[in-house]
């Protein structure tokens, strides 16, 4: 069964009891599960339950003595490592050419840098070519060969254009396409957020995007305010989904603005999805969720449609978590109204 939809059996025990605790303060919270979250930060949240290793990841990283920046990055190369992912890394759902192509961005609360990667082929680790990029250029953002050129001249670890398994499907979703028009497959993203012991956020985000997209098409995980955003005044969010429907709406940027307003971050998340909504011509029915984290320490998610499940960790607490989702029109005027 498809991630995005699949909720197990525990989880399900957890979403039953209700989600209050996840929009709580930190110290305040206590999880359905009866867990508590610890008194203060760091704290890291992740979309999916794939999330999980990669948040503990993060927090043992930043134990370590490493800086926020180091622990985000090694918690999304994790994920970009493991080759069973389909969504995340060189083991990603392939273009429609049948070669893998993977988008990641990163961005550093502390002086508000962004480093940008898009359309990359070959290369295992695009969250550490984005870091790259931004530590060492004057520039956001590298695609497609340019972007490969630069991690090739710094010698950054290489890997299959496609997994032999990820190649054998690729090969029949080809041949049924003479047949029938069938479905690409399910595709997800890690984006995964830091609030540090000192309040510094960070963020990355990784993904091999739209499972047989057209070759150079790019979604929102590089855009900085699309698939991720980090305002070190207020907090930050990162977004999973039909990347196009976030794009168009510039969604984590979006979320972080509403924070700024006042709103907790799953409220920034719901009051987000109501506003793109209430312009898009298709409601609701986008496949879009986000995460959020402000600088109090607060978290928070919401996704279109059931909802979709998100991962939090922090002192000796991780946890994977379901959503609330979204269907029904927001009242009143656009965004934040139902609120
Ligand atoms: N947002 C990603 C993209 O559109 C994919 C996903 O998260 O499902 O490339």
């Amino acid at each position: 069964m498809a991630r995005r939809t699949f909720v197990g059996s525990s989880l399900a025990t957890l979403v039953g009891a209700g989600l209050t605790g996840a929009n709580s303060a930190l110290g305040e919270t206590q999880m359905p599960s009866g867990e508590r979250l610890a008194s203060k930060p760091p704290l890291v949240i992740s979309t999916w339950p794939f999330g999980k290793p990669p948040n503990e990841r993060t927090l043992a990283v930043l134990k370590g003595g490493a800086s926020g920046l180091d622990a985000v990055e090694q918690g999304v190369r994790l994920a970009e490592a493991d080759l069973t992912n389909p969504s995340v890394g060189l083991g990603g759902i392939p273009a429609a050419n049948g070669v893998v192509q993977l988008d990641a961005c990163i961005m550093s609360g502390p002086g508000h840098k962004a480093g940008s990667v898009a359309a990359v082929e070959g290369f295992s680790h695009p969250v550490s070519i984005a870091r790259r990029v931004m530590e060492e250029t004057r520039h956001v953002m590298l695609v497609g060969e340019g972007a490969a050129r630069f991690a090739r001249e710094r010698g950054m670890q290489t890997g299959p254009k496609v997994t032999p398994g990820q190649k054998a499907a690729w090969e029949n979703w080809r041949k049924a396409q003479d047949k029938e028009k069938k479905k690409a497959p399910n595709h997800d993203t890690i984006a995964l957020l830091l609030l540090t012991q000192s309040g510094d956020l960070f963020g990355a985000c990784s993904t091999s995007g739209w499972g047989y997209k057209t070759p150079g098409r790019v979604g929102d995980s590089p855009i900085i305010g699309g698939g991720l955003y980090v305002d070190n005044t207020v907090g930050a969010a990162g977004a999973t989904g039909i990347g196009e429907n976030v794009l168009r709406y510039c969604g984590s940027f979006l979320v972080v603005e509403f924070m700024r307003q006042g709103l907790s971050p799953q409220d920034a998340c719901l009051a987000t999805l109501d506003r793109i909504a209430s312009l898009d011509p298709k409601g609701y029915d986008l496949s879009i969720n986000f995460i959020a984290v402000d600088k109090k320490g607060r978290y928070g998610a919401a996704g279109t449609g059931s909802g979709f499940q998100y991962s939090v960790a922090c002192d000796a607490y991780s946890n994977i978590l379901q959503s609330p989702g979204v269907t029904t029109k927001p009242i009143g005027p656009v965004g934040g109204n139902r609120l």
